[in-house]
């Protein structure tokens, strides 16, 4: 299923700015900030509005087709991996990265409870600063 027939499927319209919004998300494992999105796209879509990317975004959430990563309280982050995952935050070069952990690690917490959000972040410093600084 491409980006539009993914879009379609979960009823929403596949606006050219809507698809644009979902295609950078897939394509860009990067975990980006609504700001970062809005200022890579209007390079090619000089008539992007912030506002249209925050509604976009609000509607893919709200349908499940992108998380929301909040890893610090200033920054929402969005990402379109949508199986369960952590996340790694480099506190030198900012990079956020997917970390996977065992399922059984929340089925063991959804025995006794329902997990309605999951949001799992590792703050260090990442391997690449750890080279360039020796
Ligand atoms: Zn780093
Ligand atoms: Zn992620």
């Amino acid at each position: 299923m491409n980006n539009k027939e993914i879009l379609i499927k979960n009823g929403i319209s596949p606006s050219f700015q809507r698809l644009q919004v979902y295609s950078y998300l897939r394509k860009n494992n990067v975990h980006p900030t609504a700001f970062k999105i809005y200022n890579d796209l209007k390079k090619q879509i000089p008539t992007l509005s912030k506002t249209t990317v925050y509604n976009v975004l609000k509607l893919l959430a709200g349908k499940n087709l992108i998380r929301e990563v909040k890893i610090e309280d200033n920054e929402l982050r969005f990402d379109a991996v949508l199986q369960e995952h952590g996340h790694f935050k480099c506190s030198e070069c900012g990079k956020v990265t997917d970390v996977f952990y065992d399922k059984e690690f929340v089925d063991f917490i959804e025995k006794r409870n329902k997990i309605t959000d999951i949001q799992f972040n590792i703050i260090g410093i990442c391997e690449n600063c750890l080279n360039n600084k020796n």
